[in-house]
């Protein structure tokens, strides 16, 4: 058997109703929409089916070592504010259970893809590799640092709330490229995207305020 196979006709219909609560809350995407639809989130929960059925509630959870993978809206409307195109190099930092990565892959993305915890690292490598996201490349590592090799990059997502804006990343990104993220202003974590609009000229648009866990620096082994 395999983790394919534990995608049954039930956990479909309940990403349908899951895609329709989101079209609800304002999720206008049909892309973002259609790839929430393909992607078994229960199956980036970790082994325990207690969570199958809660897996197509809207709510983050926790997936080990005091991380948590996003809330299914949260997923959709950074997704959805990256407006992805088929082919473009996506970075993300914060891989955690690999499910916004998932995402991103089935949005037609080559995603590079950083997480700066070892074991989960090790365990989602294992996730994707066996659902078979082959365009998503996953790294160990501190993301404040990027991946200067692969740059630049179309397109940036940080999935942990940044105390600041990471300059390494703005350096990597493309002219005309964007980077969405959760940035802490004024004590609140608000979700802002940057777009490279020169080589030293920024544009930066602020929406809603979101709740994430802290990006912090280093690696944990
Ligand atoms: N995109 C993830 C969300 C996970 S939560 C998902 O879909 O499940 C945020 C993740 O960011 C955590 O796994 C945390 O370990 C990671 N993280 C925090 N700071 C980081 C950094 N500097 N570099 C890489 N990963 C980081």
């Amino acid at each position: 058997m395999t983790l394919l196979d534990k995608d049954t006709y039930r956990h479909k219909g309940l990403r349908k109703e899951l895609v329709a609560l989101l079209a609800k809350k304002g999720i206008t995407d049909r892309k973002v929409l259609a790839a929430i639809e393909r992607v078994p989130r229960h199956l980036f929960l970790g082994d325990d089916n207690i969570f199958d059925v809660k897996a197509y509630e809207d709510i983050a959870f926790p997936i080990g070592e005091g991380q948590t993978i996003s809330q299914p809206y949260t997923v959709a409307y950074q997704s959805q504010l990256l407006e992805i195109l088929p082919k473009e190099q996506v970075l993300e930092i914060g891989t955690g259970s690999g499910y916004q990565a998932a995402v991103l892959a089935e949005l037609g993305a080559k995603v590079y893809s950083i997480e700066r915890h070892r074991k989960l690292y090790d365990k989602t490598r294992t996730t994707l590799n066996e659902l078979g996201y082959k365009a998503v490349k996953m790294f160990f590592g501190d993301g404040f640092e990027g991946l200067e090799t692969f740059a630049p990059f179309d397109k940036i997502i940080i999935t942990a709330a940044a105390p600041h804006v990471p300059e390494k990343l703005l350096s990597q990104l493309m002219l005309g490229g964007q980077m969405v993220l959760p940035l802490e202003i004024d004590g609140a974590t608000k979700m802002v995207r940057i777009t490279r609009l020169e080589e030293k000229e920024f544009d930066q648009e602020i929406f809603a305020e979101a709740a994430f866990v802290p990006m912090l620096k280093g690696k944990v082994f």
